[in-house]
């Protein structure tokens, strides 16, 4: 039995057996026709473009209708650049003139497509390389029409284990009968990542080695509620999945029926639960799952496009689509969250040594005026739509705060020049992500309209933990007592100042912090909609003096495991059918 840990995409268990996929990597022999074979040549080449952007429409019109536009987006791109007139001609040329098979010539040419990515300095359109692979193998698999390793044919449920896959093969998953997936490969941010979480399957990514340490027909337990995965389970550990995956289901069915009753505790204390979005259409997403409203919109995902920088006008319709999914529920946008793992970091010549404590969030917009006052400006603009608030990633100062409240009220001034008329009074607060702003929280308080705690990244500065690395992830604990005892006294901070605190860090959405983080007197919790009804339930069946006194106990451990420990038993008891 072998346990491997990694990122989750999305929550859940699935067991199956493994399917390696293997890299699909053309190598293309030097070829050339002779003379009066070039027209056949050239029609073949001319059926394997119609046949591949004919495809690549298919796949983009699925997209849209079910994942979104900027899911499909990426497809949109692959479709312009098989429409490129120069690049098709380039191919046409080098059969016409060297005589060279299509095969060949598509290669060749592709591949010095790549180069000129390589070479552009916006890190950006570097990124499209993937993309630009990705176009050649669909090119040439048309024209040599090979039969691929064709996972629409699967006959039963199995676990797909790869190095990476492109953004065409995870959009392929939809109609298949893959049950969850393990990638060496992967950042939480990558357009895989994306699209995989859209998906909604269980699957772990960044495993570094999985697809080398597993082989097809290996049984496979995917836990991304847990982010890991088990090759070869023994049986005991076989049973315990398998039970969690039934109670899955079962639950799945049976919190379907909770979407429409509030997260009120049985004294009737009422707790909002709120959606974690990256794109504006899953606002409406959460909503279906029975969200209160949206407590964290993750605007830096409006950079996950080929073209750059999103325009004001872009971000206005975006902003405006995520408050009309609420529904005249509150939804809070957090401006750019940039560098780090989140792209800014290719941008720069030189990589950040240390891209975690560098130049990212506000620091990064405070440092880019220009781009920040457009996001401003369009989420100014939208908050004439909804009851929306606006929250700023990781302030670490009180001069922070101030700075870029103080260019909210520049741009509304200049947007009142303009004529555009807007809220003037639009709550303005701030994520609180690392020890120096929960040491000065009471400070905060003075001047924040509310606090939303970013549990992720106040762990990993807490306990000196990257988040994003695999080889220290055993000791990045919510359940450590120095977290407990942080939030504790945030949350009580925040009640004493009477500011609105929530929390909106993944452990928000695991149930086995919710007894702990109810206790501590948190009234709203954002989280990944997926995990909503699960915590509604739990909620709904304690009262607040059970949760105050479990807070407490859980309070007085000296190590996370204690932690971990109590708090599963405790959790157990209220909903003992559940896997937790
Ligand atoms: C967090 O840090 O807890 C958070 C919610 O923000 P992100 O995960 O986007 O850094
Ligand atoms: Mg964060």
């Amino acid at each position: 039995m072998e346990i491997l840990r990694g990122i989750s995409v999305a929550p859940g268990v699935a067991i199956g057996e493994a399917v390696v996929l293997e890299a699909e990597d053309y190598r293309i022999p030097y070829r050339t026709v002779p003379a009066e074979e070039v027209a056949n040549e050239l029609s073949r080449l001319a059926s394997a473009f119609e046949k591949s952007i004919d495809e690549l429409d298919k796949q983009a019109v699925w997209l849209n209708a079910h994942l979104g536009h900027d899911a499909a987006n990426v497809f949109e791109w692959h479709i312009g650049v098989l429409k490129d007139e120069r690049l098709r001609g380039s191919i046409e040329a080098m059969v016409r003139e060297e005589l060279a098979a299509a095969a060949y010539s598509a290669s060749t040419v592709m591949r010095k497509y790549q180069q000129r990515f390589l070479q552009m300095s916006d890190p950006l359109l570097v990124e499209r390389i993937r993309d630009v692979q990705d176009i050649e193998r669909r090119l040439l698999r048309n024209i040599l029409g090979e039969a691929r390793e064709d996972l629409a044919h699967l006959s039963k449920p199995v676990i797909l284990v790869a190095h990476d896959l492109s953004p065409t093969q995870t959009a392929q998953l939809a109609e298949t009968k893959v049950a969850g997936i393990a990638l060496d490969a992967g950042a939480a941010t990558s357009h895989t990542a994306i699209l995989l979480r859209s998906l909604g399957r269980p699957g772990v990514i960044g495993l570094k080695d999985v697809s080398s340490r597993v082989s097809g027909g290996d049984l496979v337990i995917i836990d991304g509620s847990n982010q890991l995965i088990i090759a070869n389970p023994n049986e005991a550990t076989l049973d315990e999945y398998r039970q969690r995956e039934m109670a899955f289901v079962r639950l799945a069915d049976e919190l379907d029926e909770l979407k429409g009753l509030p997260a009120t505790t049985l004294d009737g204390h009422r707790v909002y639960l709120c959606s974690n979005i990256e794109f504006p259409r899953e606002a409406r997403v959460g909503i279906a799952k029975g969200s209160d409203g949206i407590g964290l919109y993750r605007t830096e995902f409006l950079f996950l496009r080929p073209e750059g920088a999103p325009t004001e006008e872009e971000q206005y319709k975006a902003y405006v689509e995520a408050i009309r999914g609420a529904d005249g529920r509150p939804v809070t946008i957090r401006t750019f969250d940039l560098g780090a793992d989140k792209y800014t970091q290719q941008r720069s010549y030189e990589q950040e040594r240390n891209p975690m404590l560098g130049l990212r969030s506000i620091r990064y917009s405070l440092q880019n005026l220009d781009m920040f006052k457009v996001q401003l400006r369009a989420i100014l603009r939208a908050a004439s739509h909804g009851q929306v608030r606006m929250m700023f990633p990781l302030i670490n100062s009180l001069m922070e705060f101030r700075q870029a409240k103080m260019t909210v009220h520049d741009t509304i001034e200049d947007l009142e020049e303009t004529g555009v008329q807007v809220r003037k009074d639009i709550p303005i607060g701030m994520m609180l992500e690392t020890p120096a702003a929960a040491i000065q929280v009471k400070e905060f308080c003075r001047e924040v309209s509310f606090i939303s705690i970013g549990t992720n990244d106040l762990i990993q500065y807490l306990l000196a933990v990257d988040r994003g690395n695999e080889r220290v992830s055993q000791f990045y604990s919510p359940s450590h007592p120095a977290v407990l005892h942080v939030l504790r006294d945030v949350v009580q901070a925040c009640t004493q100042s009477r500011v609105d605190c929530s929390i909106c860090g993944e452990m928000a959405g695991q149930p086995l912090y919710t007894l702990f983080l109810l206790g501590l007197g948190l009234q709203t919790f954002s989280m990944a909609p997926a995990n909503i009804p699960e915590v509604k339930k739990l909620i709904r069946l304690v009262t607040m003096a059970q949760a105050t006194r479990v807070a407490k106990r859980a309070l007085s451990f000296e190590t996370d495991r204690q932690v971990t420990n109590y708090l599963r038993d405790e959790t157990r008891k209220v909903l003992p059918e559940d896997p937790i």
